[in-house]
């Protein structure tokens, strides 16, 4: 009964966010969602296990020390400025969700109500994985992971990325016409060692079942 989405892009944010609650079997009570174009600098599971002081999400808040930027920050405007009333903006390309809370909270049922509401728009949503989160956060809280946890050169200064744990190639809204591989060897000064350890296990018959 839901809005149905017309390009695959946003089909997939859609399931990423809106049926967590009976996309796992009851058993699995917690999920780390990482994206795929993320070079991670340490053990995950120590994210996994992080406190969330009794929220449903963990995510980090949108990074705003690259000055560059200043111009692009969306939620610092208009609509998202005064709905936010001050808390902050989270981004969705890494989040921690506590699954036995957001079930018996009923976050996804909240949620697939606002995207019903606010889906009708067809300027609305634009970010949709990321905003309906956002947008419920009057209800149900997001606890802000430490910035540290995601670093992503469009938003955040060189300065935070000498601390940075996890490192995503997000999109640069000044600069759009880079491919991930590309913005990947200019950013991450050990992809070029990974990605040739991956090439080698490759030849060596370790990832043969693996479609790359
Ligand atoms: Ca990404």
């Amino acid at each position: 009964w839901l809005l149905k989405q017309s390009s695959r892009m946003r089909t997939v944010w859609a399931y990423k966010i809106l049926f967590l609650d009976v996309l796992f079997p009851l058993n699995v009570e917690r999920i780390l969602f990482v994206d795929a174009d993320q070079v991670i600098r340490a053990d995950l599971a120590d994210l996994y296990f992080t406190d969330l002081k009794d929220h449903v999400y963990g995510f980090t808040a949108f990074c705003y020390s690259r000055k560059e930027a200043d111009g692009y920050l969306f939620w610092k405007q208009g609509y998202w400025k005064s709905f936010l009333q001050g808390l902050d903006y989270h981004i969705s390309a890494m989040f921690l969700v506590d699954l036995s809370k957001l079930r018996t909270t009923l976050t996804a049922d909240m949620l697939r109500g606002q995207y019903q509401m606010l889906g009708r728009d067809p300027e609305s949503l634009s970010n949709l994985d990321q905003d309906l989160p956002n947008h419920l956060q009057h209800v149900i809280p997001i606890y802000t992971l430490p910035r540290e946890w995601l670093w992503c050169e469009s938003w955040c200064s060189d300065e935070d990325k000498q601390k940075a744990i996890i490192i995503d190639l997000c999109n640069n809204p000044a600069n759009r016409s880079e491919t991930k591989l590309e913005s990947a060897k200019r950013i991450i000064p050990e992809w070029q060692a990974l990605n040739d350890q991956v090439l080698r296990d490759i030849q060596q018959g370790g990832f043969e079942k693996m479609e790359l």
